[in-house]
C-alpha cells in the first residue's frame, strides 16, 4: 500500500484540474464535471483516478487543432482514456453525477 501519492485529500487542483494550470477543459467541451462538484461529494476514489488519469492524458496527446477548431478528446485520446481499469464504473459515475448537478 501506500502507493498512491495524490488522493482525494490533494485536491484534484494538484493536477491541474483547477487555476491557471488547466486551460484545457475551459477550451474544449469538456465530458467531466470538475471542481467543486467533486470536492463536496461523495466521490469514490476510482473517480478521482479517472478524472486525474483522463487529465494525465491531456497532458500526454495535447490538443489537435484542425482548421481553427480544437480538439483535446481526439479518438485515440478516448481510446487510451478506456483503458482505466474502471473507466466504466467512472464514467458512468460521473454520468449520473453531471445528470444530478446539471
Ligand atoms: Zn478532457
Amino acid at each position: 500500500m501506500g502507493s498512491r501519492s495524490v488522493g482525494r485529500n490533494a485536491g484534484l487542483g494538484a493536477v491541474g484540474l483547477r487555476g491557471p494550470g488547466a486551460p484545457l477543459e475551459s477550451t474544449t467541451s469538456a465530458t467531466l464535471p470538475v471542481g467543486s462538484t467533486l470536492d463536496r461529494t461523495d466521490v469514490p476514489e476510482y473517480v478521482f483516478d479517472h478524472v486525474m488519469h483522463h487529465e494525465l492524458l491531456h497532458k500526454k496527446h495535447g490538443i489537435q487543432w484542425r482548421g481553427r477548431r480544437q480538439h483535446a478528446h481526439t479518438s485515440a485520446f478516448r481510446e487510451e482514456e478506456r483503458r482505466f481499469e474502471q473507466y466504466e464504473e467512472a464514467a458512468a459515475f460521473l454520468n449520473k453525477l453531471s445528470a444530478a448537478t446539471g
